[in-house]
């Protein structure tokens, strides 16, 4: 994961990348999910939700993602050409660069 990926800041992917960030900030600075779920800007989002972004785990309501203010195409149903082998592929999560073949989730 490179951190320059970040300064494309209007793109979909950043967008839900910062979204991100900031959760996993906000663990790391001790908050539990539910903590974190009663903060304002969380408003009507659940903890489950804010674990599954963080995880890089897209929500799908319009509504949630308005609340998170990520854009609204979803990133993740996007597909994507594999850097390697150029196979079609549906990114699991959205730094992905190569196809689950090429690099499987689990395993290195
Ligand atoms: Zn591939």
């Amino acid at each position: 994961m490179s951190r320059s990926e970040l300064r494309h800041a209007q793109s979909p992917q950043a967008a839900l990348r910062a979204a991100q960030e900031l959760l996993l900030k906000l663990r790391s600075d001790g908050l539990t999910w539910r903590q974190i779920a009663a903060r304002p800007e969380y408003a009507g989002v659940t903890a489950g939700m804010l674990c599954d972004l963080s995880h890089g785990i897209e929500p799908k309501s319009d509504e949630t993602r308005r609340r998170l203010k990520l854009s609204t195409t979803i990133v993740m149903t996007e597909q994507r050409v594999c850097a390697r082998c150029s196979r079609l592929f549906i990114p699991n999560v959205p730094w992905r660069k190569l196809c689950p073949i090429c690099s499987p989730p689990e395993k290195r």
